[in-house]
């Protein structure tokens, strides 16, 4: 399948995802729980999300790595304008949780420490509830009865609907091991139940990112994840991406018994130079991340040239049909970079 049909796929799919709607609160003890499921956001609305946005004509926007709109003139696939309010919302927590659990990094959004565990657990902990969620959504979606979107699938899929459906279902499974691990942990207190490797920068970054990541290679560039055994867990790379103000932070969070997930960690940490070390974690939420969000401040000044080879590494790794996009360190890409700070 070329790159142009996969696009109509994720565009659609799109569509159809916001009938998929799961409200199910992700707290281990639901004997808490208070309705109403509210639309609770991966990253702070009010913090995160406002010093990415931009005003132009009165409509405020950001971008999101997901939401693509084709520019019909020149048939370029571009990022599409959305509002804060209905960005990286979704229906994982019920009212009482989603205002308990976090109310120690969402009080005051700026207040997120990277040094405090509590603050990264709790990150990490909101960060892997999204992915989860959307992973019972997307299987919700496949396996939907509704006629007219099970003939939109069978159009587009054809036969490999199924291997797509059963796709879907090994990543469940896969991430009920580290749900139930995390949930433990969180109960107990254990904040200490993950090793966290963290980054601080002092300016805003253009980025936001809430997203649970099994990345394809090593900084090594030596394979990680290519297991498809059954046997085999995936290790995953908790990833939280915070722009704040007056500076930013990134918690990449893995099992501290979860020995190839630490290596990752590890090799990052270890990378010599600082730039490099900054497009690997550039290329990290580029390439592997979901739930991204972008300034339009960084992006809106880039080149044409630049945010077509930009939307085409998306379109390439949206792409269940292309092969693994290696790290090159002359990659055009550095979120953390002075010069692309955000002025708020
Ligand atoms: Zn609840």
């Amino acid at each position: 399948m070329d790159i142009d049909l996969q696009k109509q796929i994720t565009d659609a799919l799109s569509l159809l995802a916001r009938n998929a709607t799961i409200k199910d609160c992700s707290h281990p003890n639901k004997s808490e729980c208070r309705l109403p499921i509210k639309g609770a956001h991966s990253l702070q609305k009010n913090g995160v999300l406002k010093y990415l946005e931009k005003a132009e004509k009165g409509n405020a926007y950001i971008y999101c790595h997901y939401e693509r709109k084709l520019r019909g003139a020149d048939n370029f696939y571009d990022l599409k304008k959305i509002g804060r309010g209905d960005a990286s919302t979704f229906f994982g927590f019920c009212d009482f949780h989603d205002t308990e659990l976090f109310k120690s990094i969402e009080n005051d959004p700026n207040s997120t420490d990277i040094n405090n565990d509590e603050h990264c657990f709790l990150h990490s902990y909101r960060s892997f509830s999204h992915s989860y969620h959307r992973k019972y959504e997307e299987l919700k979606l496949y396996n939907s009865k509704d006629a007219e979107v099970s003939k939109l699938l069978q159009n587009l899929y054809g036969p490999a609907l199924k291997d797509k459906i059963k796709g879907i279902e090994l990543a469940i499974h896969d991430f009920e091991k580290p749900k139930k691990k995390l949930d433990k942990l969180l109960l107990e207190k254990d904040y200490s139940g993950l090793d966290y490797l963290c980054f601080e920068f002092p300016h805003t970054i253009p980025v936001a990112c809430a997203s649970v990541v099994t990345p394809d290679e090593y900084y090594s560039g030596a394979k990680f994840n290519h297991s498809f055994s059954k046997v085999e867990d995936y290790s995953d790379i908790i990833t939280t991406v915070l722009p704040l103000q007056n500076r930013s932070v990134v918690i990449l969070s893995a099992f501290s018994d979860d020995e190839r997930a630490l290596k990752y960690l590890d090799e990052i940490e270890n990378i010599k130079y600082n730039l490099e070390q900054e497009k690997f974690l550039s290329f990290h939420i580029l390439v592997n991340s979901e739930n991204v969000f972008l300034s339009p401040q960084y992006y809106n000044p880039k080149s044409e040239d630049w945010k077509r080879r930009y939307c085409s590494i998306l379109d390439f790794n949206a792409s269940d049909f292309t092969p693994f996009f290696s790290f090159n360190k002359k990659l055009p890409i550095n979120y953390f970079d002075k010069s692309e700070k955000i002025i708020l």
